[in-house]
């Protein structure tokens, strides 16, 4: 047989030939679908927008599939992931397969079609979307009744797609406990309800899609379970235990992945998983991961099993550091044991063959696998694309199509073929990046560990803003953006491009300001917004003028559905050369006789919005922004500004997944936020502005920011504010909970404002309310916004004459 024969050759030819005709072990989570170009963005749009067919659509999202199996395949990629394309998210796709979907969308079984996904997805005529949480996936509504049924074949379809093509792939699902446990009670049952208790209700229709993806020839399933990362109690740790133990027999023949990112798994859940019988392979971010490696070490890896090590950073834009991965990945591999390239021992036992989509191949099997820490979705597409970034910064930067090849450049360095070329481009980017000027200032690294407030406490400065201020009762205001109309997009576009004069834009930008201040003067508002028409993005145009960022041109990543953002790339040291919002907040101010607020983005939300530099702690880098707002915030107050909004949009993202990292975040997150204002008069009032209600946990922290007033996002669930309003009490400062929604284009009445208002009443000391709505009018329209603001005024008003 095939063995006699290889040792009939000369060992080293023996060598040469396995690594022509193996794949090398490597191994990739998932891949973006939105295309290079966000090919998939315009077909969805126009689809939705019925410019184009649902066989338009389907071609479009065909070629990407088959363009990026190609492309892994031409890199050498052994496991190529299969269902990770989704229209939406991946999360909805789970729902369809399971059938869950909630009955207010009226689904009479059978195949889910566009119809009733985009309908769970976006909302249709008659019935609201789904709920959409913060980390961008649609949340699964289930309940006792729950029926669940085998209602999307798409795993196995895309499965089917890709052998279509003689590529091999692994068909990823979401794995049963994550998805019960990102699940919530549907409408109408108990709050209390656990949805994991339906553990043994979905599994049957798992086995369904197992059998099929074994009958159409998988040999590899990847079950993603983020979750296992996250402090799970013990019970939700047996829930795996049960749920692979129940699917043995169905997932017997095959080897099975379980795929874990964004933090190592904690000790006890190691443990758990790894005695796993029906399991085979184990996929660990290590970027994020920092203490697997350690894990691994001390507590062992099971004989026989494979170790998915992923250590090319899925969520970041940087090139790899080859040297060091590789360093990683053998001290790894002195763990979990050699393939082939090792010894000839090794050989004469691991030789074997398969039929291989490239002809006969013997594969070694190397239980250690290279791969991304995560799913490359959280990142840019492709760096051929940026024609605008300067060569130096690009050589330190590797996108998904780039960090595909260092995956395999690193699997086949492993497997004893390494390609010098590739590592020493990388060694001299390494290199030059660590020493150039552009990332070589410590300035901010000081601030760690020492502590700025400001020097009284909110009460006296409220007193003391009063008394220049002179406010109303219920003093009303806005968060900041008006409308932006397409004549405002158009000017700034044709700024950028050139196509008009600084000058006219200019006189462009000041006449919408002078309308947004004229509006607001004539609903009677009691401190103004200049409408930020100069603003594209709120941390964008901050980037854009802070040294230390550099911006792609297609570094698109998906948020959800159609939605990309575009996150501005911190390489360096950030400053501020020259001050950035005060010409135009000087000139609305100049406007009127009411305040003016200066409108900032916080340190803690330009960072979570961008990609962070990874060669020095996060903090410092936060702490570096902090300082360049600060300059801002004292020269807007020079400038005669005296209310200044920090916006911290963002502050939440940034939470870590475990517990025990948390208190770590919120001290130097809080402590940037007050580094910003630390430095002005008591008379100067310093905002907040926050987009999401839910702070119980963080209520502490958010009062540690020491602001003067804080605004916040209330649209849905007044009752979760309950005990912010109590700790606002005590603590004194302005509280601002939206009075209205603004995700809505639904135009509220006065005396449901009134309504509103009341309630918050019942819990608050009327002196420290604002009425306010709940976030910035952006993406809604004059028509909706006058009336809107103009019965938010009218509330206001009307419960000044009744207290
Ligand atoms: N000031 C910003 C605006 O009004 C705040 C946006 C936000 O909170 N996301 O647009
Ligand atoms: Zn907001």
């Amino acid at each position: 047989g095939l063995k006699e024969w290889a040792f009939g050759l000369h060992l080293s030819s023996v060598y040469l030939m396995l690594a022509r005709l193996c794949k090398m072990a490597s191994h990739i989570v998932g891949y973006p679908r939105m295309g290079p170009k966000r090919e998939l963005k315009f077909a969805l749009e126009s689809f939705w927008d019925g410019k184009s067919s649902a066989e338009d659509l389907q071609k479009v999202a065909t070629d990407l599939r088959c363009s990026i199996w190609k492309q892994m395949a031409a890199a050498g990629i052994k496991y190529i992931p299969s269902n990770t394309f989704s229209f939406y998210d991946q999360v909805l796709d789970a729902t369809a397969m399971l059938g869950a979907v909630p009955e207010r969308y009226n689904y009479s079984g059978g195949e889910i079609g566009f119809d009733i996904y985009f309908s769970m997805a976006r909302g249709n005529v008659s019935v609201p979307a789904m709920e959409m949480t913060k980390c961008h996936f649609i949340v699964p509504e289930l309940g006792p009744h729950t029926k669940f049924s085998y209602s999307s074949h798409k795993a196995v379809s895309e499965y089917k797609e890709a052998k279509a093509l003689g590529i091999e792939t692994v068909p990823v699902l979401i794995g049963p406990v994550t998805y019960l446990l990102l699940s919530k009670p549907a409408r109408g049952v108990e709050k209390s309800f656990s949805p994991l208790t339906l553990l043994g209700s979905i599994l049957p229709v798992y086995k369904e899609v197992i059998a099929e993806l074994k009958e159409a020839g998988a040999s590899w399933i990847q079950f993603d379970e983020p979750t296992l990362v996250k402090d799970l109690e013990s019970y939700q740790i047996e829930a795996f235990t049960k749920a692979y133990s129940e699917l043995e027999s169905s997932l017997s023949g095959l080897d099975v992945l379980i795929e874990t990112y964004f933090a190592d798994v904690p000790a006890e859940t190691y443990k758990t998983i790894t005695a796993l019988k029906s399991v085979s392979g184990f996929g660990f971010d290590l970027v994020r991961g920092t203490k697997t490696i350690d894990l691994i070490k001390t507590a062992g890896f099971p004989a026989g099993k494979y170790l998915f090590a992923g250590v090319v950073d899925g969520r970041n834009i940087w090139a790899n550091d080859l040297a060091s991965s590789l360093t990683t990945l053998e001290a790894l591999e002195a763990i979990v044991g050699k393939g082939v390239h090792g010894s000839l021992f090794t050989l004469s036992n691991c030789l074997y063959i398969e039929n291989a989509t490239d002809g006969i191949c013997c594969l070694p099997v190397d239980k250690l696998v290279v791969s991304t820490s995560c799913s490359l979705m959280h990142t840019a597409v492709d760096l051929v694309n940026e024609t605008k970034l300067d060569s130096e910064i690009k050589s330190w930067l590797a996108f998904a199509a780039q960090k595909v090849v260092e995956v395999n450049a690193l699997a086949k360095a492993l497997a004893g073929q390494k390609d010098e070329a590739i590592f020493s481009a990388n060694a001299v980017a390494q290199s030059s990046r660590k020493s150039s000027p552009r990332v070589t200032n410590e300035e901010a690294a000081a601030l760690k560990g020492s502590d700025h407030r400001r020097a009284t406490n909110v009460s006296a400065r409220l007193d003391a803003q009063q008394k220049k201020l002179n406010l109303p009762i219920l003093p009303t205001t806005t968060i900041g953006s008006f409308p932006q109309t397409m004549d405002l997009r158009r000017v700034r576009r044709e700024y950028k491009a050139k196509k008009i004069s600084e000058e006219e834009y200019v006189k462009a930008i000041t006449e919408e300001i002078s309308k947004v201040v004229k509006l607001q003067e004539e609903l009677d508002i009691d401190v103004l917004v200049h409408g930020e028409p100069e603003r594209n993005d709120m941390v964008e145009y901050f980037g854009e003028q802070l040294s230390g960022f550099a911006f792609t041109v297609n570094g698109w990543v998906q948020s959800y559905g159609s939605r990309c953002v575009k996150p501005p790339i911190i390489y360096g040291d950030v400053s501020r050369p020259k001050a950035m919002t005060v010409f135009w907040s000087k000139l609305a101010q100049s406007m009127t006789a009411r305040p003016m607020k200066g409108m900032l983005t916080g340190p803690v939300t330009i960072l979570n919005w961008s990609f962070v530099r990874n060669d020095q702690p996060r903090f410092e880098t936060c702490y570096q922004i902090a300082l360049a707002i600060k300059k801002e915030v004292e020269d807007l107050e020079a400038a005669g500004i005296q209310v200044i909004q920090i916006d911290e949009a963002a502050l939440r993202e940034g939470l870590p997944l475990r517990k025990s990292e948390e208190a770590f975040y919120l001290e130097w997150a809080v402590h940037s936020f007050r580094i910003t204002n630390c430095g002005v008069q008591d008379t100067t009032q310093i905002h907040t502005h926050m987009c999401y209600s839910n702070f119980n946990d963080i209520i502490h922290s958010i009062i540690d920011m020491d602001a003067d007033v804080i605004t916040i996002e209330n649209s849905r669930s007044d009752e979760k504010l309950l005990s912010v309003f109590r700790e606002g009490v005590k603590y004194g400062a302005g509280i601002g909970p939206g009075v209205y929604d603004i995700h809505s284009p639904r135009i509220p009445s006065t005396e449901e404002i009134a309504d509103r208002i009341n309630k918050m009443l019942a819990v608050l000391e009327t002196n420290i309310l604002w009425v306010n709505p709940d976030c910035g009018l952006k993406t809604r329209k004059y028509a909706e916004v006058k009336p809107a603001l103009t019965s938010m005024v009218a509330a206001a008003k009307l419960l000044r004459t009744q207290l």
